[in-house]
């Protein structure tokens, strides 16, 4: 032995209390000795005479090698790319399994050293150490600490639970256990099996099990890439994961950590170059470096997470028969991977973009939502949510809106009411306030060629917990008119024989089904107005006489092939009421429930998709911790309207962005885009949704409690913020939309949607009518224009001209004919032919 100074300083402790307290030390030996053998005496002569032993061990479980093996694994999402967005766990299964031949050497030998260090001879249990542990467990007074294996510790993790051993009966009991199922394991098992078991069980402080996770969380590196000083950490820590944490604890994982290093000096695992230079090794800075860098362990969900985990749950349930319990716990122990089709580039823009102040009109608002739980005066639970607090509002004059301009006044008024509730007598149980910034949005970004969801807006402001209101894929809101193409216009071109240029009257109209007028957002009416007219400018009568002939079965058949699930066919609710959504109404989205953005957004990219449906999808694959595929996501697609149709409906609606209701819309960066606005009657909902050729997108803005406000079209200039923002940072090329050979183009009148003439149609007062269409081939109309008539006047009598009339009088004139009785004054109004013109000869010339 060196005579290192600290060596002579053990000694000298050693002698010196070996002195002073010789005496007693041999006489308190003898007592704990003599009791000692008592306590085995009595054990044994138990076992013997009543069974005791074979008792404990008729109640031992059965032990298998795959009963040993850990249970809870985190599961792990990944991007479309495949990089790790997110892990999930909880207390017991934050453990990623890792092969021994992934382990370093120097990490099983330190956990072997320290913790069990006759580990590759004894049989399971270590007798030596047994009786070493008796005797030093005298010293110390505990029986349990020492002498037990890694085997009987991976036993006792994994098979009988670690749980209070209340009395040394039972204690005794676990103990027999224990040892007798560690025996048998080291039977049926080989010593690598159970130390790869037992390295991977095995909780190491901070929520970690197993030495992956743990040596993820202290040194930010794989298992296979730690070096000895970190080996030692890790090995020093399972003696007690509290008492020795690296991180809260260093001191005393660092006398343990020169202990392990010792040990393994001292059972040649390592040469005094390796001890000399870990012992050196000022591991701690580094562990509390890593522990201060933030994690997204911690953080909640996003709401794209939040809306996968859900869809995981509902897949394994409807597709496997799992229950909720078994699909929760799959996914928060069972070491799934989970590969999501987030874009996390995409997701990023739209987070940056959704976040930021300045697209937003001025004057941030927040909302109150408000929960008390109280019991009242006669014991009773009492209920409070936000609605009560706006009655106590109104009834105090405090207001009658729970929209405020501040959080902090929204609070003082929660205040309020609940000391209102208190002064009742009642005991507050629970109290949860929120005031989210308001007003809000959604955002749902897909890929339309494959249905996969690339990015999800569920809010705007501090997602503060999992499964908050995710305003993308669980609100339902009035979609407004970007459902009259979805509705009405989608199948009046692939159902119903009607093309774009299909012309009906803007004129006063009021509902089939009642007296209810349908309103323009402009004054006045148009006049003869093409579908493709209508969708440019999203012309709310056209649109409601469309659906009128398309019927609105046909429309609700197309909408739930597209996709709609919340809409509603027939409920009757309980005060005998009968709701549906299947009426004229659907024209213009006033629904009963309304949509999802997330519905709303992919029935879209069903028609950018060329008329190709496909279920919106959040996750390609699910695989288990052995590589099994648990779910796929099959990509189900079926086709839901002709490519014409969706062909047609894009060429329009690029049209609303050009030159119609969605030029806010437009796309800097010249990207090809077409969509559609809508905006609600009360000025509740704002909403647009359209694609460019690689993604669609759809942007809501609106308060979580319907509230009129102007939007100043900054929803529409969100959706091109970030288009533009993904085409190039994606670098993607300009392309358009693609045209089928299905498509064909014809010369038609615009007033009358019939084949135009030349010299009549030209010749509207109001300039050329005539426009080139396209047509799906055989639905070019036949007929010829006859809502433009050419009359020849003579000027010198004002009347219809006859062959008397000199040319110097006559004069053509081209105006148009509108159904006798047809209601209301339009844009055509001043070009009918008038009534003179109709009967009256000239009479002047003969
Ligand atoms: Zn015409
Ligand atoms: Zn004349």
């Amino acid at each position: 032995m060196k005579y290192t100074k600290n060596n002579i300083e053990k000694k000298r402790t050693e002698l010196s209390s070996a002195k002073v307290r010789r005496h007693a030390k041999i006489s308190l030996f003898l007592f704990k000795y003599i009791l000692i053998i008592s306590i085995v005496l009595i054990v044994t002569v138990l076992g013997l005479g009543a069974g005791f032993v074979r008792g404990i061990l008729k109640t031992t479980p059965q032990i298998s090698k795959e009963s040993v093996h850990s249970k809870g694994y985190i599961t792990t999402i990944y991007d479309n790319k495949g990089t790790k967005i997110k892990t999930l766990s909880n207390h017991d299964s934050n453990r990623i399994y890792i092969p021994l031949s992934k382990i370093p050497q120097n990490l099983q030998n330190a956990f072997i050293s320290i913790e069990d260090e006759r580990f590759y001879t004894h049989n399971g249990i270590d007798l030596y150490g047994i009786i070493r542990a008796t005797f030093l467990g005298i010293k110390t007074q505990s029986l349990s600490q020492g002498g037990s294996t890694l085997t009987q510790q991976l036993i006792k993790n994994n098979i009988l639970g670690i749980q209070p051993e209340k009395t040394t009966i039972e204690r005794i009991e676990r103990k027999i256990k224990e040892q007798s199922l560690a025996l048998e394991l080291e039977k049926i098992a080989s010593k690598q099996y159970i130390l790869e078991e037992y390295l991977n069980a095995i909780n190491l402080g901070e929520g970690t099990l197993g030495v992956q996770t743990a040596s993820q969380k202290y040194f930010n590196k794989n298992v296979s890439d730690l070096t000895l000083s970190e080996c030692a950490v890790l090995a020093s820590i399972t003696k007690n994961p509290t008492r020795y944490n690296p991180i809260t604890h260093p001191e005393n994982n660092a006398s343990r950590r020169l202990l392990v290093l010792k040990k393994m000096l001292e059972h040649h695992y390592i040469t005094k170059e390796e001890y000399r230079k870990a012992v050196s090794d000022d591991v701690y800075q580094r562990i509390k470096k890593n522990a201060s860098n933030p994690s997204n362990e911690n953080k909640p969900n996003t709401y794209f997470e939040d809306a996968l985990i859900l869809q995981v749950v509902n897949d394994l349930k409807s597709q496997l028969g799992y229950d909720a319990t078994k699909a929760y716990n799959a996914i928060y122990s069972g070491g799934l991977k989970i590969y999501s089709t987030q874009d996390s580039q995409i997701q990023k823009i739209a987070n940056e973009i959704s976040n930021n102040p300045e697209n937003y009109p001025a004057g941030t608002k927040v909302s109150l939502t408000y929960t008390l739980s109280v019991k009242d005066i006669n014991g009773t639970d009492v209920t409070y949510t936000e609605n009560n607090v706006l009655n106590y509002m109104k009834k105090h004059n405090l207001g009658n809106s729970l929209i405020f301009s501040s959080s902090k006044k929204a609070k003082a008024v929660s205040k309020k009411f609940r000391k209102s509730i208190q002064r009742t007598g009642a005991t507050i149980l629970n109290e949860f306030i929120s005031t989210p910034i308001q007003p809000q949005i959604s955002i749902t970004i897909i890929n339309q060629s494959t249905g996969e969801v690339e990015a999800l807006v569920g809010g705007r402001g501090a997602k503060t917990s999992n499964l908050s209101l995710n305003r993308a894929t669980r609100t339902t809101r009035q979609p407004g008119s970007t459902f009259k193409v979805l509705s009405t216009f989608l199948p009046a071109l692939d159902y119903s024989k009607m093309t774009l240029a299909t012309v009906y009257d803007d004129a006063p109209y009021h509902y089939l089904d009642s007296n209810r007028p349908v309103n323009n957002y402009y004054s006045g009416y148009r006049g003869f107005s093409t579908i493709r007219d209508a969708i440019t400018d999203s012309m709310n009568i056209v649109a409601a006489k469309t659906m009128a002939d398309v019927t609105p079965n046909i429309s609700y058949k197309y909408l739930k092939d597209l996709g709609f699930s919340t809409i509603v066919a027939n409920k009757i609710t309980s005060n005998g009421k009968t709701y549906t959504d299947i009426n004229q109404s659907l024209s213009l989205g006033g629904l009963t429930y309304g949509v999802t953005n997330l519905e709303l957004t992919n029935a879209f990219a069903a028609i950018a998709n060329g008329g190709t449906y496909h279920e919106p999808s959040l996750y390609t694959k699910v695989v288990d911790q052995n590589g099994n595929i648990l779910l796929q996501s099959d990509s189900k697609s079926q086709r839901v309207m002709k490519r014409s149709t969706a062909f047609l409906l894009t060429d329009a609606m690029e049209d609303v962005i050009t030159k119609g209701t969605g030029t806010s819309a437009s796309l800097a960066s010249g990207m090809t885009a077409a969509g559609k606005s809508g905006t609600t009657t009360n000025n509740y909902d704002y909403w647009f949704s359209g694609y460019t050729p690689y993604h669609t997108a759809s942007v809501w803005m609106g308060y979580d409690r319907n509230t009129d406000f102007d939007s100043n079209d900054l929803h529409k200039k969100i959706w091109s913020k970030i288009m533009d923002k993904i085409s190039t940072t994606k670098n993607e090329k300009k392309i358009s939309f693609k045209k089928p050979s299905s498509i064909v183009t014809a010369n038609v009148c615009k007033k009358s949607g019939k084949l135009a003439i030349d010299g009549v149609c030209d010749h509207d007062p109001r300039g050329n009518m005539i426009v080139t269409e396209y047509f799906e081939k055989g639905t070019v109309p036949t007929q010829t224009c006859d809502t433009h008539v050419a009359v020849e006047i003579c000027k010198k009598s004002d009347s219809l001209a006859n062959k008397h009339c000199p040319e110097k009088y006559r004069k053509q004139k081209v105006y148009i004919v509108r159904q006798k009785n047809s209601p209301g004054i339009t844009a055509d109004t001043p070009y009918l032919l008038p009534e003179k013109y109709r009967n009256q000869v000239c009479k002047a010339h003969k």
